[in-house]
């Protein structure tokens, strides 16, 4: 059958592929110049990877949720549009489960044997010297960033932290940071996506790191606010499907609309390019980051309660774990106390074996967990809600897209070049700081609008 052609057609200055946070920043610094943009984005809804969702007494992200004071264009933008935030709740004992034990601490690292106290401390010592000492776009050049790139980051870790004591405290956290296993991930790319959010402790810390506030409303109320002052230039449900480049302009279209414009701004991650038909075809190293980047595999379960018990015991609610589905968790008790609730981490490989059971066995599974950790009031819940955004079709995966091992050196370089001609790659993957973060998607976002406004 022929394909449908568009019947509505627009033109526009910029056109924003996607309405998540990247897609709707781009659009507002377009606005705030005065030119006109038009935004398609595939999905019933705005926010892409932030969805914001009431569940009992209190508002739930099932996807990003926190911020941390490091990252200044979120905030910037939260003050503007009056999106609160409030302090994350940690305070009292953390956990660490192996499937028999249960180690408690009153700081992030659990009581271990002196000889894997010194490992840790040793291996964070190494972590942050490799991680001050990479440069980005050196991987063609130079030998020990190639090697570093071959190398898996279970690779580094296994020769850089001994004792299983010391791999057992970092691994869950670089689990939940990567939504993968450190077997999936390159080591070089590891390296420097932590170098661009300030390093690996910045990463996984609550105080001073990225997970030090939440929203008040849920994160997707940045993205909704940006949507309505934008009004009618948004258009949900328009998956671009033909992105066509010239010297006069660019062709957008989705199934009923084609837009025309000056410039083009991909505000998608990198393996859902696959989906559009680019017209001339993407350079080998942009298609490349397409076929090679996976999205992470990241489960959220959020599961309520009646009373925070945990909190009466002396307990943080934050645990990691070796054993089990369940790779840490966190108090996640509404801004105002009315909804107490602990949140769970599945992911990775845990998570692409766990989602194929039956919703109950799942649900069983994580209950046991939390009732391992906190007690049998863990296994009572109020409610619970899972969300595998694996399953999510327009976004396939979480928290971000990584490149696997040897994957630097074939594509890196498209990520560090997000400009071809008037197509621009926004993204949060594409950010030059906090990539993988609501942080970076913003920069992206006005990086890419910045560098649209310069060209007309
Ligand atoms: P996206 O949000 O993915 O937006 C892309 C948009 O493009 C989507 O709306 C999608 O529907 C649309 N789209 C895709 N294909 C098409 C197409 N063909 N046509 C039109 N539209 C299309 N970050 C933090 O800072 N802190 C956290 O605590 C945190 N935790 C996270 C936990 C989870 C479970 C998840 C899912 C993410 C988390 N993140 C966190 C990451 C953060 O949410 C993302 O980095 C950020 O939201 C990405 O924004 P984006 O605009 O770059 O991409």
């Amino acid at each position: 059958m022929p394909a449908m052609e568009p019947n509505l057609e627009t033109r526009v200055d910029v056109v924003v592929v996607g309405a998540g946070l990247s897609g709707l920043a781009a659009a507002r610094a377009v606005v705030a110049s005065g030119r006109t943009v038009r935004v398609l984005e595939a999905n019933d809804r705005v926010g892409g990877r932030t969805h914001s969702r009431t569940l009992g007494e209190g508002v739930f992200d099932l996807g990003g949720q926190w911020l941390g004071p490091d990252q200044p264009r979120m905030l910037r933008l939260c003050r503007s549009l009056g999106v609160e935030l409030f302090a994350t709740y940690h305070q009292g004992t953390k956990l660490a489960w192996d499937g028999q034990r249960l180690l408690r601490s009153p700081g992030t690292i659990p009581r271990l044997p002196p000889h894997a106290l010194l490992d840790l401390h040793f291996g964070v010592k190494r972590l942050d010297a490799v991680t001050a000492r990479v440069r980005r776009g050196a991987v063609r050049t130079d030998p020990w960033h190639r090697a570093l790139d071959a190398r898996s980051l279970a690779d580094w870790l296994n020769e850089n932290l001994r004792t299983r004591g010391a791999r057992e405290v970092v691994v869950p956290a670089l689990r939940v940071v990567f939504g993968a296993d450190p077997e999936e991930v390159s080591a070089l790319y590891a390296f420097q996506y932590a170098q661009a959010g300030g390093g690996f402790m910045k990463l996984i810390e609550v105080e001073g790191g990225a997970q030090q506030w939440r929203f008040v409303r849920g994160a997707q109320a940045v993205s909704l606010a940006m949507a309505e002052a934008l009004g009618a230039r948004v258009r949900l449900n328009a998956p671009v499907r033909r992105v066509r480049v010239n010297d006069a302009g660019v062709e957008v279209e989705c199934a009923d609309e084609r837009v025309r414009a000056s410039q083009v701004i991909m505000a998608i991650p990198p393996p859902l390019y696959a989906g559009i038909d680019f017209e001339p075809a993407l350079p080998v190293a942009r298609s490349q980051l397409a076929q090679r980047m996976p999205m992470g595999g990241t489960v959220k379960a959020h599961v309520l309660y009646e009373r925070p018990f945990w909190r009466d015991a002396g307990l943080s609610g934050e645990a990691v774990c070796t054993r089990g589905p369940v790779a840490v968790t966190f108090d996640n008790t509404s801004h105002d106390g009315a909804q107490p609730a602990l949140l769970a981490f599945i992911v990775g490989e845990s998570a692409r074996r766990w989602s194929t059971r039956p919703a109950d066995a799942r649900r069983g599974e994580v209950l046991d967990v939390l009732r391992a950790l906190f007690g049998d009031e863990a296994g009572r819940p109020t409610q619970y809600l899972e969300q595998d955004w694996s399953t999510q079709r327009w976004s396939l995966g979480c928290p971000t897209a990584n490149l696997p091992p040897g994957s630097m050196f074939v594509c890196g370089d498209a990520l560090d070049s997000p400009r071809l001609g008037r197509l621009h790659f926004a993204g949060t993957e594409t950010a030059s700081v906090w990539p993988g973060y609501m942080e970076g998607a913003v920069e992206a976002g006005e990086r890419a609008a910045e560098a649209c406004l310069s060209a007309q």
